[in-house]
């Protein structure tokens, strides 16, 4: 288990202290989290790094899972793709089909929370339930401009909440209720992105068939369309063209998520036969994901849309210079020629990764400020203490700012 005051070195002493202080202003509730998966996707990421920390910080912090069916997460990965814009048929057997699971959900989930933190859509409809405790929905998801229909039916669950929380100015929508804008954060010393020996990272090379001299370009997502898995395969061989380089295009299965081995499928097609195109099917292995990103020459992040884009904060708390698409939270991370390379298009991308390849001193300049970017404003202390601020502020919504 990682200590509270292990953190010092990386974010200061009075960081932490700031932190034991709000922690003891909460001493006697009890912060209950649901979503839906506790693998895959950037909700779990965050969470199975946040809850243990809270409840060494002395927050009783409790972290439960809603339950659904295959039929249940298809709808609710296509309200997650109408939400991002993507055209699809949203019909009203979907919406029977999310309240008939979200109605065994009510019925079966203890919400015994002084504040019961909801993620995203899949339990909004949890809200049902609340007594006179407090309720907070937090969506991880980019919102600015979703499918009015789907919008309009999780609007009237959002409104029994007390407060919403969005990761992104841009992705708040006008509502009844207080709005919180907090961003997301990765964890510096968690498996995923604490410092590895050389040794761990070229034994996972090795593990995937992956040479060390040859420039290596790598993108790690959920096989998800808006990820655009062949969007990353075409910039990559635009480049190739040029520039003799590797492609890693490596992730997981989310248990949320059941579009993704039909991605897998089209993308190992449009990879065939290319022995430098690695695409891997990751097991659920933080280290593996490290030593990738660690390994690799160049980050692409080219999302279609994005929440905030863990993986983007990941690459650049480990110095890589990053390509990545103006979408979602990726813009907050990546200032463009300061902390990487934003780009719009494939070609974009591709003109990108061949000036880095190219520039490797300018590449380590992005790199170094890109980490210092995150450890500025995205690491899991700033995030503890932004939630902890919000848990006060339920209790105390007229002076949150003198807390
Ligand atoms: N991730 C992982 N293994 C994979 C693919 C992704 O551990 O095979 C992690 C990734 O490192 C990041 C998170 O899952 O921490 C993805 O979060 P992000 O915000 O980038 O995207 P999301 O999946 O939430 O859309």
């Amino acid at each position: 288990m990682i200590q509270i005051d292990e953190y010092t070195p990386i974010v200061g002493q009075s960081v932490i202290d700031d932190l034991k202080l709000l922690a003891e202003k909460l001493k006697g509730r009890t912060v209950q989290h649901i979503n839906s998966t506790s693998v895959g996707g950037g909700v779990a990421e965050i969470l199975n790094r946040m809850v243990p920390l809270l409840r060494e910080l002395g927050v009783d912090t409790k972290w439960d899972l809603i339950k659904g069916g295959e039929q249940f997460f298809e709808v609710t990965k296509k309200f997650h793709n109408v939400l991002h814009g993507r055209k699809e048929e949203v019909s009203q057997r979907d919406f029977d089909i999310f309240m008939e699971t979200s109605s065994k959900n009510i019925e079966e989930i203890n919400t015994y929370g002084d504040i019961v933190f909801v993620h995203d859509p899949q339990p909004i409809a949890l809200v049902k339930k609340r007594g006179n405790n407090k309720w907070i929905w937090r969506c991880h998801i980019d919102v600015s401009n979703p499918h009015q229909k789907v919008w309009d039916f999780l609007k009237d669950f959002i409104i029994q909440y007390d407060s919403a929380v969005f990761s992104a100015p841009g992705f708040s929508q006008k509502l009844p209720i207080r709005q919180f804008l907090i961003s997301p954060s990765i964890d510096p010393l968690s498996d995923k992105n604490k410092d590895l020996p050389q040794e761990t990272i070229d034994a996972v090379l090795n593990k995937y068939g992956i040479v060390p001299d040859k420039p290596i370009i790598t993108q790690i997502s959920r096989f998800d369309r808006l990820k655009d898995p062949l969007g990353v395969i075409e910039a990559y061989r635009q480049v190739k063209r040029y520039i003799d380089c590797q492609l890693i295009l490596a992730g997981g299965a989310a248990s949320d998520d059941p579009e993704g081995i039909q991605v897998l499928e089209e993308v190992m097609a449009r990879a065939k036969g290319d022995p430098d195109a690695h695409i891997l099917l990751l097991p659920q292995n933080d280290i593996e994901v490290n030593a990738l990103q660690r390994a690799s020459t160049v980050i692409l992040q080219k999302s279609l849309k994005e929440g905030f884009g863990l993986t983007v904060a990941e690459a650049l708390w480990k110095a890589k210079p990053v390509v990545a698409s103006h979408v979602g939270g990726i813009p907050l991370q990546v200032k463009h020629k300061y902390s990487g390379l934003l780009c719009r298009s494939v070609e974009g991308a591709a003109f990108a990764i061949k000036q880095l390849l190219n520039s490797p001193e300018y590449s380590r300049r992005l790199g170094e400020n890109g980490k210092e970017h995150i450890r500025n404003n995205f690491l899991l202390t700033r995030h503890l203490r932004d939630y902890m601020l919000l848990f006060l502020s339920l209790y105390h919504p007229e002076d949150v700012v003198n807390l």
